[in-house]
């Protein structure tokens, strides 16, 4: 006899919201799953788990979830439920007429840092192979594409430096604009039982986030610094530990291009680079930084963690460059409780850019200019390879309102809510011939959409994710895809359609063809997993068991890149009309824009998106606790209700945007990192007044 809720079987598999990667146990009833228990051995967390792994899965039974393919001739017509076959010929006739008239280059497509590694290196394949082109971007884009500049160029590789378990031998912890507690939890946890071990810590974000002051936690220093001002402030860490003595000569000596760092450190130690001479502009108690310098260079391990408060600005590259400079200069590098650690936002951002998702790169970012790499790619996949760089994301929308990009292929992104400048993006689709969505619901990029492929959920699909500390875990299918294919036999179907076959049977298969043209894959296979339970890559013949801390004994580029780090103020500024700087983040129990945790019971955590504004600003502007405010930027406005709180300064407001009504990104201008073209969600100009509501 089977008891109401009692599981019949089980399997393990890997959470799908954040880069924590976490491992599950689904316990399953048929085809029904009972409940998630996290999964003891799972090496990112251990048996422990946050309220979205574990609760947050029951927009897989949502009745909002479209199950079936779905086609229209125009935007303004009713969708047509067709079969996989119609779908896919007709995205393929598409497809094709819109390259035969417009040109090779008029296609292209976008992959999701929510697939798997397996579906997002077919998308890529399908695009550079199939479309004959190299228009392919990733969502990380928007997020985390300046770790990927920053990194490359100062270390060589384009990752974290250290695994989850090095933070146990960590003196000083740096968290610079991320907010673990909320972002990443159970790391967040792990961090904090760190913290109350002893481990000091230092917080570089202008909001007081829940780890500045919670139990038996309070941060040695937090520099709330104004939202814009990262590069300014890390110059002036690297100045007073430059001007201070406080260098690992030894180390940058022996590790790093010591010319480079001379240049480096004549730059930051300028006196108009010190504390003093830029705290007007920080809004940081010179005092505070000089004390928080010298913990971080003297005071033992010293590990930096940081998140999208570091890559969502103007400066994003130059910010992760000037991080990487700290830790090369104190010799916080290449051992356990030290490093350089990016807080990925989305369970497999790390997976989707090594599966070579940007423009210029081949899976393994080996760039496509080489022509020893393009010719291995080409005899495995059978074609000759454009070795031009294609269109990021930001270009394929310019070129649509132009009118020469006409057809793009979405993976599970929803990009009218997620790119900045709404207006543009709704501009750039309208103009499109063909646009194809492939997702779970029919999202806001949906309605601008000729053909939508049903997506299936992380419990319905086998492959894997990597996680922020470059880990490779399973994904194991625990029931079958409600739409009757996984997504990557809907990209090889739509490839099929256009002439392009790729002749897999298990995504296994695809992580064979990875490893064999991927050097840091080429010891990671489906069998290793089910064996080894994950592996961190580069995982290959030096390396079989994968690498856990990377830069041990030289980096991967050689000799430690020190740059300049030129603080150069956003163009987005305040003034009398947009007086308080906005600035944005998540709640634990939501992810990103809601669209799948909206659809569970954590809706009961979070009903609406508030803005957080000072007393002082709200005292100005006659604004109660709870008020309709309106708020407005140079790009557009917004209604929500105010939260007065002291956890942000006076001059700065804060909200999340969880929910579609909030339109963050209506207010976001589209001022974008220099280097990566990844938007300054961070920072935006902006004037609140009171409102009777929505
Ligand atoms: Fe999932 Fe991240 Fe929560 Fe872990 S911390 S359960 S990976 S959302």
């Amino acid at each position: 006899v089977i008891e109401i809720g009692q599981p019949e079987h089980s399997k393990v598999t890997t959470c799908a919201y954040c880069g924590v990667g976490c491992t599950f146990k689904a316990e399953m009833r048929g085809e029904e799953l009972v409940r998630m228990v996290p999964w003891k051995d799972g090496k990112a967390n251990r048996g422990h788990s946050c309220v979205k792994g574990r609760f947050a899965w029951g927009y897989a039974n949502h009745k909002e979830r479209i199950l079936n393919p779905m086609i229209r001739d125009k935007i303004t017509e009713p969708w047509r439920e067709v079969s996989w076959d119609e779908a896919f010929n007709f995205a393929a006739s598409k497809f094709k007429g819109i390259q035969a008239k417009y040109g090779k280059d008029a296609v292209g497509g976008i992959t999701s840092s929510r697939c798997t590694n397996e579906e997002v290196y077919v998308v890529q394949k399908l695009i550079r192979a199939g479309f004959g082109n190299n228009n392919v971007d990733t969502c990380a884009r928007v997020c985390h594409s300046p770790t990927g500049y920053g990194l490359s160029s100062t270390f060589g590789t384009s990752a974290g430096t250290q695994d989850f378990d090095s933070v146990e031998d960590t003196d000083v912890v740096m968290i610079i604009g991320a907010n673990p507690t909320d972002g990443h939890p159970v790391f967040g946890s792990r961090l904090k039982k760190r913290l109350r071990q002893g481990a000091k810590l230092i917080v570089v974000d202008p909001r007081r986030t829940d780890i500045v002051r919670s139990a038996h936690i309070e941060a040695q220093h937090h520099l709330p610094l104004l939202p814009g001002t990262n590069v300014a402030v890390l110059t002036a860490i690297a100045h007073v530990i430059v001007t201070e003595g406080l260098v690992n000569e030894t180390f940058v000596r022996e590790r790093c291009d010591w010319s480079e760092f001379e240049d480096w450190a004549s730059f930051v130690a300028e006196p108009s680079r010190s504390p003093e001479a830029t705290a007007i502009m920080t809004g940081v108690d010179p005092k505070e930084l000089r004390a928080a310098a010298r913990l971080y260079a003297t005071g033992g391990n010293g590990a930096i963690y940081y998140g999208l408060g570091v890559t969502e600005h103007s400066q994003g590259s130059t910010t992760v460059i000037a991080i990487a400079n700290l830790a090369m200069a104190t010799g916080n590098i290449g051992r356990s409780g030290v490093g350089v650690n990016p807080l990925r936002g989305q369970n497999n951002v790390q997976g989707s850019c090594d599966m070579g998702s940007f423009p210029h790169e081949l899976p393994g970012y080996r760039h496509l200019s080489g022509d020893a790499v393009r010719e291995q790619f080409e005899a495995m996949w059978n074609v000759k390879l454009n070795p031009e760089p294609g269109l990021r994301i930001p270009n394929m929308f310019d070129a649509a309102t132009e009118g020469t990009f006409m057809g793009l292929y979405v993976q599970g992104e929803d990009i009218l809510q997620s790119d900045p400048n709404t207006s543009h993006v709704v501009a750039a689709l309208s103009s499109m011939e063909c646009v194809i969505v492939h997702d779970l619901f029919l999202n806001e990029t949906a309605n601008y959409a000729h053909v939508f492929f049903p997506g299936s959920t992380f419990l319905e699909k086998n492959g894997t994710f990597t996680n922020a500390e470059r880990r490779i875990q399973l994904v194991r299918k625990v029931m079958s895809p409600k739409n009757g294919l996984e997504d990557w036999e809907v990209t090889l179907g739509f490839a099929k359609a256009l002439g392009f076959e790729m002749n897999y049977t298990h995504p296994s298969e695809i992580m064979d063809e990875i490893a064999a043209l991927t050097p840091t894959f080429a010891g990671v296979s489906f069998a290793k997993l089910e064996k080894e339970g994950s592996v961190q890559w580069p995982c290959n013949e030096k390396q079989p068991l994968g690498t856990p801390i990377m830069h041990m004994n030289g980096f991967v580029r050689g000799k430690g890149k020190f740059m300049r780090t030129e603080y150069i103020a956003t163009d987005e500024r305040t003034g009398p009309r947009f007086p308080l700087l906005l600035t944005t983040g998540r709640i634990l129990s939501q992810y990103n824009v809601g669209a799948q945790t909206r659809r569970t019971d954590n809706v009961v955590w979070h009903e609406e998106d508030r803005l957080e504004l000072h007393p002082h600003d709200a005292e100005q502007r006659g604004i109660r606790d709870g008020d309709w405010v309106r708020l407005q930027s140079r790009a557009g406005e917004t209604t929500l209700r105010a939260l007065i709180t002291e956890r942000v300064a006076p001059g700065v407001v804060y909200t999340t945007f969880h929910h579609p009504t909030t339109q963050a990104n209506v207010i976001t201008t589209d001022f974008s990192d220099w280097a990566t073209n990844c938007p300054e969600y961070k920072v935006t100009a902006v004037q609140i007044s009171p409102s009777n509501g929505p």
